[in-house]
C-alpha cells in the first residue's frame, strides 16, 4: 500500500514543447526544494516523444490528456466550445484520482523553497490574484482528485461558460465560497507571486522578498521568450515584460544548469497539425536553439533579417505578437528609443499591462519565430 507521501502530488500541465520546458524548470526546481511527494506532468498529443523522455526523467507520472474523447457526451459537447478547450485541459487533474490530494502548479511557476506544507490544506486553497484578490488565481491550487468534481466542473463549464474565458474565471465562480466563507483556504501571497507584482509595492518587496515560496510569471511573455546572455549568463528582461529580473534570472539558472544540456539540439518543434486543441503554436525551432546555447566569451550576434513589413509588424506588435528575438530585438528597441529621443516624441503602444492575463484563446509571443540570425537571444 502506498504511503501518504506517495499518495500526494504536484502536478502541473503542457500542450507543447515550449510549456514543456516550463515543467522541466518547474520539476527540477521542485526537486531542488527537497519535496518528498510525487511529480505529475499531464501532457496533450502537442508534446513531442522527446520532450516527454525528459519529462519522465524529473516526473514521476507523464499523464496523456486527449481533448478529444468521443465516448464520453460531456466532451461531446464541449467541442461545440473551443473557448474552454485550455480550461478543459486543466481540469484533468481532477482525473489523478491515484493521489489523495494534489497541488497544481502553473508550467510558468517556479518553486523557491519547499511548500510540502501545502498538503496540510484543503480543497479549494489559493492565493488571492494580484488583479483582484477577491479571486484566487489559478496558476497554483490546493485540491482533491475526484472524478465527480471533475464532472460537476466540466457541467458547470457548459452551463455558464468562464467570464474571462479561461480556467480562473470558471474555477472562481465553481469554488465561489473561497471568497468569503473559509479564511484557511486562503494561501498567503508567497505561495503565488505574480513576478511583476510588486513594482506596485516595491517596500513590500524589499521587506519580503526572502520569504517568496513560489515565483508565477504571468502574462504573454515567459521567462523562455527572454533574451539571455551567452557571454554574461545573464538575462535581459523585456522591456515590457515587466518580469523581475532576479526571479529571471533563477528561472535561467535552473535551466541552464538542468534542462538545457539534455535537450534535442535537432528538435523542430511540432506545429500542432494533428493537434485539435489548436491552442498556441510554438517557435518552430526554439527547443533546438535552446539546445545549442553555449555560454562563451565569442558571441555577440544581433539583429536579424525580417520578411514582414513595418505596417505588418506594428499591427503585430498591437496584438502582442512581438519578433523578441529578431526584428523587435532589445538591442533593436533600445536604437529605436534613441533615435526617438533626439526627435519629438511619438505616442508608445505598450503591447500588454505588466498585470494583464492572457487569454488561453490567445496567441502569444511565441509566434516571434526567432530567426536564426538571432538565434542567439540579444546582448
Ligand atoms: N498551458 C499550456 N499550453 C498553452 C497555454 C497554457 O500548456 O498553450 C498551460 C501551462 O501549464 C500554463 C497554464 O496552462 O502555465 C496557464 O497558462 P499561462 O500560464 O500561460 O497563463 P497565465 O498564468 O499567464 O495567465
Ligand atoms: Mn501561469
Amino acid at each position: 500500500m502506498a504511503s501518504q507521501e506517495e499518495r500526494e502530488a504536484f502536478v502541473t500541465l503542457a500542450t507543447n514543447d515550449t510549456y514543456a520546458l516550463g515543467c522541466l524548470v518547474l520539476g527540477s526546481s521542485l526537486r531542488r526544494a527537497g519535496t518528498t511527494r510525487q511529480l505529475a506532468v499531464m501532457v496533450t498529443p502537442g508534446v513531442s516523444q522527446s520532450l516527454r523522455d525528459q519529462l519522465s526523467r524529473v516526473f514521476n507520472l507523464v499523464y496523456d490528456v486527449d481533448l478529444l474523447d468521443s465516448q464520453d457526451p460531456t466532451n461531446l459537447q464541449l467541442l461545440g466550445r473551443p473557448d474552454l478547450n485550455v480550461t478543459f485541459t486543466k481540469f484533468h487533474c481532477w482525473r489523478l484520482t491515484q493521489y489523495d490530494k494534489a497541488v497544481f502548479l502553473d508550467a510558468d511557476t517556479l518553486v523557491l523553497q519547499n511548500v510540502d506544507e501545502l498538503f496540510n490544506r484543503e480543497e479549494l486553497s489559493a492565493a488571492p490574484d494580484a488583479g483582484w484578490p477577491d479571486c484566487f488565481n489559478s496558476g497554483v491550487f490546493v485540491f482533491k482528485p475526484s472524478e465527480q468534481t471533475y464532472n460537476a466542473i466540466l457541467q458547470f463549464a457548459l452551463d455558464q461558460g468562464s467570464f474571462d474565458g479561461g480556467d480562473q474565471g470558471l474555477l472562481n465562480m465553481f469554488f465561489r465560497q473561497w471568497a468569503t466563507e473559509d479564511i484557511s483556504r486562503h494561501l498567503p501571497f508567497i505561495y503565488n507571486v505574480v513576478s511583476q507584482a510588486f513594482y506596485s509595492y516595491l517596500p513590500a518587496f524589499k521587506q519580503f522578498k526572502n520569504n517568496v515560496k513560489i515565483v508565477h510569471f504571468i502574462g504573454a511573455t515567459k521567462p523562455w521568450h527572454q533574451p539571455f546572455n551567452t557571454s554574461s549568463g545573464e538575462v535581459t528582461p523585456l522591456p515590457d515584460s515587466g518580469h523581475n529580473a532576479e526571479f529571471l534570472q533563477l528561472w535561467w539558472t535552473i535551466f541552464m544548469e538542468d534542462v538545457q544540456q539534455t535537450l534535442d539540439p535537432n528538435l523542430k518543434t511540432n506545429n500542432h497539425k494533428n493537434n485539435r486543441m489548436s491552442m498556441l503554436t510554438t517557435s518552430e525551432g526554439l527547443i533546438g536553439q535552446l539546445a545549442t546555447l553555449k555560454i562563451s566569451r565569442d558571441q555577440g550576434q544581433e539583429g536579424s533579417a525580417s520578411a514582414l513589413s513595418s505596417g505588418e509588424r506594428k499591427l503585430n506588435w498591437e496584438k502582442g505578437q512581438i519578433d523578441y528575438l529578431g526584428e523587435d530585438s532589445f538591442v533593436n528597441i533600445q536604437k529605436k528609443l534613441e533615435e526617438s529621443l533626439s526627435k519629438p516624441a511619438e505616442p508608445h503602444k505598450p503591447a500588454t499591462s505588466p498585470f494583464s492575463r492572457r487569454s488561453p484563446t490567445e496567441e502569444t509571443a511565441e509566434t516571434a519565430e526567432p530567426t536564426k540570425e538571432s538565434k542567439e537571444p540579444c546582448e
